[in-house]
C-alpha cells in the first residue's frame, strides 16, 4: 500500500486530504510509544502546546485507503503517561486509539484494562476504532505474554490485533493502515458521520460526483 509522508514545513491545504483522523497512542511507560510514533516519519514531527504545561507532540501521515486520503495525526502522550496524567485534552475528538503494550512485560499487558477505562472515561467518541498493538515481538527469547493471549483481549474489546517491533520497524504500515481502512470502513457504511466536534473527523477535499456515486452504491449494497 503506498503511503507519502508529509514534511514539518507543508501546511496542509483543504485538497491534501478527504478525511483527517486524530489517533492517539496509550499504554504504559516505556512499551515504546514514542519508538514506533517516531518511526513513522522523523520529519513530520509538530508540537502542539495544548497548556503552558502540558505539550502533545503528532506526526502527520497520510495514506491512500479505497482511492481516499486519509490524514494520520498520530499523537504521542509526551511523558504523561509515567505519571498517569494524561489529559482529557489529549483524548479530546480521537477518532481512534492505539493501545500498546510490552511482550515481554506482562505488567503493561495487565495495564490494557485501565487504559480501555480512561479513553471510555475521557473520549467524547464512543466509535473510536481500538487497535491492540504488542510491541517488541523482535525480543523473541524474553517473550512474556503470549500471542494467543493478546488476541483473546483484542477479540474480547472488539479491537483488531497487530505485533509489531519499533526496533526492526516491522508492521508500522501495516498498523497505519489498519486504523486508516477501519475508519474509513465506518465512515462508508455510515456508521461514523464525520464531525470534527464530536468525533474529530474533518472533511477535507469534497467527493467528486462519481466518487459520491460509488460510495451511494457501497452503502445500498451493503444493507445500512
Ligand atoms: P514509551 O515510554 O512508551 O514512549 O517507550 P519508548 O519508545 O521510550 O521505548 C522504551 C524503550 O524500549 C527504549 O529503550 C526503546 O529503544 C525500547 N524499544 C521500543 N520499542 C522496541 C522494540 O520494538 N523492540 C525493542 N527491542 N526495544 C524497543
Ligand atoms: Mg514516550
Amino acid at each position: 500500500m503506498p503511503s507519502r509522508t508529509s514534511s514539518a514545513r507543508k501546511s496542509m491545504t483543504v485538497a491534501d486530504y478527504d478525511y483527517a483522523v486524530k489517533c492517539i497512542v496509550l499504554g504504559d511507560s516505556g512499551v515504546g510509544k514514542t519508538s514506533l510514533v517516531q518511526r513513522l516519519n522523523d520529519n513530520g514531527k509538530r508540537t502542539m502546546k495544548t497548556t503552558p504545561t502540558v505539550e502533545g507532540i503528532y506526526h502527520a501521515k497520510s495514506l491512500k485507503i479505497d482511492q481516499r486520503t486519509i490524514q494520520l495525526s498520530i499523537w504521542d502522550t509526551a511523558g504523561q503517561e509515567a505519571f498517569r496524567s494524561v489529559t482529557r485534552i489529549y483524548y479530546r475528538g480521537a477518532s481512534c486509539a492505539i493501545i500498546i503494550y510490552d511482550v515481554t512485560r506482562r505488567s503493561t499487558f495487565n495495564s490494557l484494562q485501565s487504559w480501555l477505562d480512561d479513553l471510555k472515561a475521557h473520549s467524547s467518541n464512543s466509535k473510536a476504532v481500538l487497535v491492540l498493538v504488542a510491541n517488541k515481538c523482535d525480543l523473541v527469547d524474553e517473550r512474556a505474554v503470549s500471542h494467543e493471549e493478546g488476541q483473546l483481549f483484542a477479540r474480547r474489546h472488539q479491537m483488531s490485533y497487530l505485533e509489531t517491533s519499533a526496533e526492526k520497524s516491522t508492521s508500522i504500515n501495516s498498523m497505519l493502515e489498519l486504523v486508516s481502512q477501519e475508519v474509513y470502513n465506518n465512515i462508508k457504511i455510515g456508521s461514523i458521520v464525520p464531525n470534527p466536534e464530536s468525533n474529530g473527523i474533518r472533511v477535507g477535499r469534497k467527493p467528486s460526483a462519481s466518487e459520491q456515486e460509488d460510495e451511494r452504491r457501497q452503502k445500498s449494497s451493503c444493507g445500512c
